[in-house]
């Protein structure tokens, strides 16, 4: 929901005088009057965690909207303070008043593009940061760049995983085995086919094996997310509509990227967009599981948790797994730090939950870590390298396909 804002100051506001809001000016007034600063999302809120500022917090940036709309403060004013929100959405789930933080921050953040949103809306440049990142990879570029000072550019460097493989796909239509259960589009994201060829090819595995036939499209534009959680909410909205269009004759479409199917669904309206785990849980998978043999801690994505209801059918299926065993770890409901752009845009603040989120799972010592989202995982495996450790995250479609034998293509790389 989204709230014209602010109201037009009038000439000569006085303390008795209330400004003349339009009707949905008042709408706002009221979307922020629902918060009554009880305080219980403070600590589901992963940059209020890491500094403990009352403007890092939900409350505090309600508070300061609340300035804005009562005239004291200026919206340029309260920017740095909307902008350290890693639109988590994790206050949204813990907030009894249903206050729709998104919405107003969204009607109240400004546009700052980042270099990243720029050179992912374009797709020539984002197909060279990606030819970039495979020499990096080969090359073994990234462990010098890794020793430079932390700067925006070498830092975005510095997250990029060891192994990176393009994705090329060399057919468009891989054919379900078995009966046909659906036709599912596979939506490849801006990152993902740069970055995760070796995830997609289990993706493929494991959604064919499951009598899916998986339709590669190659969208034409980004979809948006970038732009949207940037501050630029017209043009991440247009994108996403435009990018939705691309899979218009799919009733099924997965994204390996978390942020990519929420922003979909949400802005476009289409509940065709789907994170494939949630797909594979919602649909059954229909054959015997091998055992996989380890103790796993599952990071679920925030977009995950905190946007779409029926996450929790991915956690019982993966429990399903003979011998994998889902374990606890303190804070796994916090945010690692890769929201929105934050890895990029807001280092130093990024880097604190990075960290944070690193000993977490280093005290837990599991032997896999699965998440789903490529954000999440640079960002935990580029901590966790800083911290010394040797672990590295996997998506948990490798577990599936480990579990469902179909780990021939694994055993080849
Ligand atoms: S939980 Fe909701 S009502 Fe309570 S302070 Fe946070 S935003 Fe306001
Ligand atoms: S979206 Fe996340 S980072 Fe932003 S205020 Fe809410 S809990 Fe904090």
């Amino acid at each position: 929901m989204h709230y014209a804002w602010p109201c037009a100051p009038t000439e000569k506001a006085s303390v008795i005088e209330q400004p003349q809001c339009s009707d949905s000016a008042s709408n706002a007034f009221d979307a922020i009057d629902a918060c009554m600063h009880c305080g219980l999302c403070i600590e589901s809120c992963p940059t209020y965690r890491a500094t403990g500022i009352e403007s890092d917090s939900p409350r505090g940036r309600l508070q300061l909207m609340r300035a804005v709309h009562e005239q004291r403060l200026t919206t340029e004013d309260i920017q740095p303070a909307l902008e350290r929100c890693v639109q988590c959405h994790a206050c949204e789930s813990s907030c009894p008043s249903n206050v729709d933080y998104s919405g107003l921050l969204h009607d109240n953040l400004k546009e700052n593009k980042s270099l990243v949103a720029t050179v992912m809306a374009n797709k020539v440049l984002s197909n060279l940061a990606g030819f970039m990142l495979q020499i990096s990879s080969r090359l073994g570029l990234h462990r010098f760049i890794r020793r430079l000072p932390q700067h925006k550019f070498s830092r975005a460097l510095m997250l990029t995983p060891d192994n990176t493989k393009r994705f090329s796909a060399k057919q468009k239509i891989h054919p379900a085995n078995g009966d046909l259960r659906a036709k599912v589009a596979l939506q490849l994201g801006c990152i993902e086919r740069q970055i995760n060829g070796d995830i997609i090819d289990d993706l493929i595995a494991v959604f064919t094996h499951q009598g899916f036939e998986l339709h590669i499209v190659e969208q034409e534009s980004c979809c948006g997310a970038i732009h949207y959680h940037t501050g630029d909410a017209t043009t991440g909205t247009a994108m996403a509509k435009e990018c939705a269009s691309s899979f218009g004759k799919f009733d099924f479409v997965v994204s390996l990227s978390a942020g990519c199917s929420a922003h979909l669904q949400q802005q476009s309206g289409k509940n065709t967009f789907y994170d494939p785990l949630i797909f594979l849980a919602t649909q059954g998978l229909r054959s015997r599981l091998k055992a996989v043999k380890a103790k796993a801690a599952w990071m679920v994505p925030c977009h995950l948790k905190h946007l779409q209801d029926n996450w929790q059918q991915v956690g019982a299926m993966l429990s399903d797994i003979p011998q994998l065993h889902l374990i606890e770890f303190n804070d796994n409901d916090l945010c690692c730090g890769a929201g929105g752009a934050a890895m990029i845009t807001k280092p130093q603040l990024s880097s604190a939950m990075g960290d944070a989120k690193a000993h977490c799972l280093n005290d837990a010592q599991p032997q896999r870590i699965l998440s789903s989202n490529s954000g999440c995982r640079m960002q935990v495996d580029a901590h966790l390298r800083f911290i010394g450790s040797r672990q590295r995250t996997e998506h948990p479609l490798r577990i599936l396909a480990l579990a469902l034998g179909v780990d021939e293509h694994i055993k080849r790389r």
